[in-house]
């Protein structure tokens, strides 16, 4: 029997951070990592496809890569937050150009309200999460606790 409605969760103070820019936010994606390098090198890094193959390149930065984002790759980034192995994301996506996975960024950015992740969308806010205490630090906080959630519709449909 599960009771409670939130669950207590734990961001280390080491993050799984995914990185994900759209075509024209690339070059800001890398420069912003350059900025930040020190900070960076403290967390795991993973992205999409092309961001991170051209992050790592130009950085240095180990960036582990999903699938480009139009193949799924947002949609893979998406799960992980599901399963608790991604904290943040850094996503430089561009508010002026249609997007063919315009479907898989939205689930993206649901899921992480969902599961209370930090997320970015712009450099202004990434410059903010990257600059706060709690990039070096345990944050805890409360999630929807998904099995008694489960347990209630299951018994009330
Ligand atoms: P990409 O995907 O890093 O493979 O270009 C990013 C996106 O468009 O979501």
């Amino acid at each position: 029997m599960f009771e409670n409605e939130k669950i207590n969760m734990v961001i280390a103070r080491q993050k799984n951070i995914a990185l994900i820019a759209h075509d024209s936010k690339k070059h800001d994606m890398i420069e912003w990592c350059k900025k930040n390098k020190t900070i960076l090198e403290g967390h795991f890094l993973c992205g999409t496809g092309t961001t991170a193959r051209m992050v790592a390149e130009e950085t240095g930065l180990p960036v582990r890569g999903y699938n480009s984002g139009p193949l799924g790759g947002d949609q893979q980034i998406g799960a992980r937050i599901v399963d608790g192995k991604i904290d943040l994301v850094i996503f430089f996506s561009d508010p002026l150009a249609a997007q063919p996975h315009d479907p898989d960024v939205k689930a993206l950015l649901r899921i992480a309200q969902v599961y209370d992740i930090p997320i970015a969308n712009n450099r202004a806010t990434a410059d903010f999460i990257i600059t706060s205490s709690y990039m070096s630090a345990e944050y805890v906080h409360d999630i929807i606790n998904f099995r008694k959630n489960i347990e209630d519709r299951a018994n009330t449909l």
